[in-house]
């Protein structure tokens, strides 16, 4: 197997779940695994996943530690405390919330919950692009999928989304900031639809980028929840707390809503007895979250700064990637900055464009992506 065959393998480029699947698809002799690790390219800035390399926080690596002795045990009594502890900071009770191993599984689980309750026809609505975790899942079931393409602006349609629902919309997904785009909505005007369409329908508002906002508390649809509104807010701790490869993310929504997704999604059980107690540790630190933002900040700037150097544009982002044009076919761009040992993603023709979805990784990690795509824009 070659580079370029190796490469198509995109997946390798995604999660660390998928990293397996390509060498054993790949390699099913010695030799043939031999010749594959050695055709593969050495990748190290890795900004095609939007981790935060920034974390976790020493305080959280402590409490990973600590918490070995006793792993032997359920982590129960963490789990519940982290679970008031959301509930708190979110002013709802402890039964609007429902913890999982990483959002992605409480998106899953939603998806097939509602595809199920709908029935034959159902389908999912969301904005194009976005972030389709969420819309995979509901698809592979047998639900179709409706899209909005975003405004000029890169934002929500909302008038357009909001006459799109019937009978068979069993629910709207929206991602806000947006994955890829990282663009964000304008919090009046999401309440607004929240508040209107939830009437009809669910909406899930997933919020993993959210601690990246200005401003967080006023970005955040939990009022809608709090009103009483059919809407599943779902947070992740693998951004600002660095906690990808940790597994702790969060859904908070309507207490039946919650009873009924837990039946699907794999809830707090898949959670570790490490990753609880580092989670409730990282929950409480808002130093580190500060500091975290502002790393990503230094790196976004130097992002920024680097791009217009190079006469290209980008969307202002509100989270820890950047989505940009490039001037190239997108396939060719990632495999010339893969042979440069930095991988990026590129699958999105939009607007009649290529682009690239850079995440912001450390300074070095900027300038070896800096260096690369210096010698092919
Ligand atoms: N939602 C969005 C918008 C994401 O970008 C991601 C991961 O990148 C997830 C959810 C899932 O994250 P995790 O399963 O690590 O919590």
């Amino acid at each position: 197997m070659n580079r370029r065959q190796w490469l198509k393998l995109g997946a390798l480029f995604t999660t660390g779940a998928a990293i397996s699947t390509p060498l054993s698809a790949a390699a099913a002799t010695p030799r043939q695994r031999q010749k594959f690790l050695a055709d593969m390219p050495v990748i190290k800035a890795r900004l095609s996943a939007n981790e935060n390399p920034f974390g976790p926080s020493d305080k959280a690596k402590k409490a990973l530690m600590d918490a070995v002795p006793e792993s032997y045990l359920y982590p129960r009594e963490a789990l519940m405390q982290l679970r008031k502890l959301i509930a708190q900071e979110e002013g709802v009770g402890e039964e609007y919330v429902l913890l999982g191993a990483g959002s992605g599984g409480l998106l899953t689980g939603t998806a097939l919950y509602y595809a199920f309750k709908t029935g034959t026809g159902s389908q999912i609505l969301s904005g194009d692009p976005s972030y389709m975790q969420l819309v995979r899942a509901a698809t592979q079931v047998g639900c179709g999928w409706e899209k909005v393409a975003l405004t000029k602006d890169y934002d929500y349609d909302y008038d357009a989304m909001a006459a799109r629902i019937t009978d068979k919309t069993s629910l709207v997904y929206i991602c806000n900031p947006n994955n890829p785009t990282g663009i964000i909505s304008n919090a009046q005007k999401l309440a607004a639809f929240c508040d209107t369409v939830s009437a009809q329908k669910p909406i899930f508002v997933d919020e993993a980028y959210i601690d990246y906002a200005d401003d967080p508390k006023k970005t955040t649809m939990m009022e809608c929840v709090r009103k009483g509104k059919n809407v599943i807010i779902a947070r992740t701790f693998s951004k600002v707390h660095g906690f990808a490869g940790l597994r702790i993310g969060y859904l908070i929504a309507q207490p039946d809503t919650v009873k009924e997704i837990s039946k699907f999604a794999q809830g707090p059980s898949a959670i570790s007895a490490t990753s609880a107690q580092a989670a409730l540790v990282s929950y409480q630190d808002k130093d580190f979250i500060k500091y975290s933002i502002a790393k990503n900040n230094e790196s976004k700037a130097f992002l920024y700064k680097i791009l217009k150097e190079q006469g290209y544009t980008y969307l202002p982002s509100a989270t820890n990637f950047v989505f940009f044009p490039i001037k190239m076919d997108g396939k060719r761009f990632l495999e010339e900055m893969a042979k440069r040992g930095v991988s990026i993603r590129t699958e999105w023709n939009y607007a009649g464009q290529n682009w690239c979805r850079v995440s912001l990784g450390t300074m070095d990690q900027m300038k070896m992506f800096a260096g690369a795509f210096k010698e092919i824009a």
